[in-house]
């Protein structure tokens, strides 16, 4: 057997990696070549890798490390329920208190009217479920023609086949035969990328209209639902223009569409609220969740379902599922989280203390003259870069180039930013004090002077045309 210790060589690690371990996401051979970084451990906002680094990971994980790492209740929650019941499913006319309590706390935590859960393992998963569970609504209803859903173009809805589908990442369906039938992609809100001359108001509005011409394209007897994250994160942290969001309200309520919002990155305090919708004025049908459910301590997800739809399949056998539905230990881990998120006043802190710190140390990374906006709500935000401030200018090189550039001198800085594109992505647990938003800050700062001098140096700071 390979018995695998944080004490090998940082070298020997990363060769058995390349030998063995095929990455999401990536091109495996280059990164072979590089290197994987090691992590081994994490506290708090930090992470720790094989060479001893102590890295401010402003990303939470993927989104997901909301309480930051290392947090013992979870771990003692975790034992404790593998001692009492590690497994059980949910299938055959059995429950167990971990999948209770959890449902029961989640209806207790959601917009009125949002009272049932469906468990699943992952986002995309539950995304899985959303897609069928809203077909089966309508052709129990007498409408089984009302069966197409429609999302936006670089929307991330997760990586299986029917989530990837409702996904609108032209990279991805570029493989394996993606999107499947039935599922249609309007523009998306990004005034920053694609908003040109008009003000972001205008913009918002239009691309809302989007939504419009493509129900009455399809005949609204044929639109099931609408599925959108109520801000993009993967995307690239799109926060759509203030009147974006209340004009698809508008169209879904007059054409009778149901809304998905998909809150896998926005629940549970990201943007300030328990949930993204409360934060932009959204009344969906169905709420997709995971991530933060357990701040990625356990793979847990779901789906938190209206009572009109909850009746109508409630009343036949929905012929679906999976076998880690309400997983007890999964379950258990993240009603502590929410536990821990009500008497720690978690979403007071993101509202009172981190946000605005986050705020405004980005505020003044919006004065760096590689940046070219700042977009921030509560604690998801992403810093567009640009060779030109005034005009929003892309760079003449591959997009992505520069990105990649900044996040290699985030790294090098011990610094966790992601790129999407040439934007840089922050999403830091929930928890960050405002002194480690201090570091973050000086850290980002040196990493955008350190990409700004390459691109000097290289001649490189030149637009697209
Ligand atoms: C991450 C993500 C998903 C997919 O979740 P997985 O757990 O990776 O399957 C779905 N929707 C959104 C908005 C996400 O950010």
């Amino acid at each position: 057997m390979t018995v695998i210790s944080n004490h090998l060589p940082t070298a020997e690690l990363q060769a058995l990696d390349a030998a063995h371990h095929m990455h999401p996401f990536t091109t495996n051979n280059e990164l072979a070549e590089r290197g994987a970084r090691v992590i081994t451990s994490g506290k708090g906002v930090y992470l720790r890798d094989s060479e001893g680094n102590e890295i401010l990971d402003a990303m939470a994980g993927l989104w997901c490390v909301n309480l930051g790492y290392g947090r013992e209740e979870l771990v003692k929650v975790a034992a404790r329920q593998m001692q009492e019941l590690p497994f059980y499913n949910t299938f055959f006319n059995t429950t167990h208190t971990p999948a209770i309590a959890l449902a029961a706390e989640l209806a207790k935590l959601a917009p009125e009217g949002l009272n049932h859960v469906f468990f699943a393992g992952s986002g995309s998963e539950s995304n899985d479920t959303n897609l069928r569970m809203v077909r089966v609504y309508w052709a129990e209803k007498g409408q089984p023609e009302k069966s197409h859903i429609i999302s936006r173009k670089n929307a991330y809805h997760g990586s299986s086949v029917g989530s990837g589908s409702l996904g609108g990442m032209a990279y991805m369906h570029a493989q394996g035969g993606l999107p499947i039938p039935g599922i249609h992609h309007i523009g998306q809100p990004d005034w920053w990328a694609e908003g040109g001359d008009q003000t972001p108001e205008e913009f918002g509005l239009a691309r809302a209209q989007e939504l419009e011409a493509k129900i009455l394209e399809l005949g609204a007897d044929k639109v099931a639902a609408f599925i959108a994250e109520p801000i993009q994160g993967a995307g690239g942290v799109i926060i759509p223009p203030s009147t974006y969001w209340p004009e698809i309200q508008r169209i879904c309520d007059k054409y009778n569409v149901l809304i998905i919002a998909d809150e896998v990155i926005c629940g549970f305090g990201r943007t300030g609220n328990w949930f993204g919708s409360t934060t932009m004025g959204i009344k969906p049908h169905i709420m997709t969740i995971a991530k933060g459910l357990s701040s990625g301590y356990m793979p847990i997800g779901g789906s938190i379902v209206c009572d009109e739809i909850a009746e109508v399949i409630n009343a036949i056998e929905f012929n679906h599922g999976y076998t880690y539905s309400g997983h007890p230990v999964c379950a258990a881990v993240a009603l502590e989280n929410l536990r821990i998120m009500q008497d720690e006043n978690v979403l007071d802190h993101v509202n009172n203390v981190a946000g605005p710190a986050l705020n405004a140390a980005l505020t003044q990374l919006g004065d760096h003259p590689l940046v070219g906006g700042v977009n921030v709500k509560g604690m998801m935000a992403s810093l567009p870069l640009t060779p030109n401030k005034a005009t929003r200018a892309k760079f003449a090189m591959d997009a992505g180039t520069v990105g990649f550039m900044c996040r290699e001198r985030c790294f090098a800085n011990n610094l966790v930013m992601r790129h999407v594109g040439d934007r840089m992505i922050i999403s830091p647990p929930l928890t960050i004090t405002a002194d480690e938003v201090e570091i973050f800050h000086k850290r980002a700062k040196t990493a955008l002077d350190e990409t700004y001098k390459a691109l000097k140096d290289g001649d490189m700071l030149t637009a697209a045309s």
